[in-house]
């Protein structure tokens, strides 16, 4: 049985005093039970506070975004191995919105994946088809394009300390979920395409869905049985949205 992953990306949103404001919700209300472990990426200037706010929690911190290196002349970069530093856990690396309007290819993802395995941390890698890919046909492929080059880049062993996303672009954002059919079929072929190398390895890998995931939705979607967590962006910043999701996964947990 693997355990369940809500991962809140806040993306470029909060201060000092909302970030305060949305985590003492969250941490107050915490679902009871385990089998389930909750997570927050926030953005670069706000880890260390978070990391602050967080301890004792048992929330997991992350980050949005690394480089590929680990220290020198790249300004404004931050590296792995800083994030370990503030006490990230996680990283989460090819977001559709990197990919898309920061140019980052299936390469430079998987650079960063390998970097950040480097210094420890738990890369999320994040893979996903837009809505013409989907209607031409082509997600199983668009899929196995992100996923093959970290494949080559860090071997199948690799995806024993990571976490994969599966986040219809069409669905970031947009309101429109996948329906927990559409998602499963895409979950199940990702663990496919990780099995052909290593079935045992495939079975323990967490893969979880985003875009637009709420409490409403994130009973169906939890449900299924290769959909293992959430990572969730507009429902990440409010207190009760984001309990909602952990609750859902609690109960999915506890049976
Ligand atoms: C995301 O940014 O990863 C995401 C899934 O966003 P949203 O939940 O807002 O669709």
């Amino acid at each position: 049985m693997r355990d369940i992953l809500v991962a809140g990306n806040w993306k470029m949103n909060g201060s000092m005093a909302a970030n305060e404001a949305l985590l003492s919700g969250v941490v107050a209300g915490v679902p009871a039970g385990d089998g389930f472990r909750l997570l927050v990426c926030a953005p670069f200037v706000y880890l260390s506070a978070v990391a602050g706010l967080l301890k004792g929690s048992g929330i997991a911190l992350g980050a949005q975004n690394v480089s590929e290196h680990d220290s020198g002349a790249f300004t404004g970069e931050i590296s792995p191995s800083m994030l370990s530093d503030v006490g990230c856990q996680y990283v989460i690396v090819g977001h559709s919105e990197r990919r898309a309007m920061y140019g980052e290819s299936s390469a430079d993802v998987a650079a960063k994946f390998k970097a950040a395995q480097g210094a420890g941390l738990i890369p999320i890698l994040c893979v996903g088809e837009t809505l013409d890919e989907r209607e031409a046909g082509t997600t199983g492929s668009v899929i196995d394009e992100q996923l093959d080059a970290v494949l080559a880049g860090s071997g199948a062993a690799a995806f024993g300390a990571a976490v994969i996303a599966y986040e219809p672009v069409w669905a970031i954002g947009t309101g429109k979920t996948a329906t927990p059919e559409q998602a499963q079929d895409v979950h199940r072929h990702i663990r496919g395409r990780l099995a052909a190398q290593d079935a045992e390895l495939a079975e323990k890998v967490q893969i979880l869905y985003g875009g637009s995931m709420k409490g409403d939705n994130a009973p169906g979607l939890l449900n299924m049985p290769d959909i293992d967590g959430g990572l969730i962006g507009g429902a990440s910043l409010k207190a009760n949205d984001f309990l909602a999701i952990a609750a859902a996964a609690a109960q999915n947990q506890n049976g």
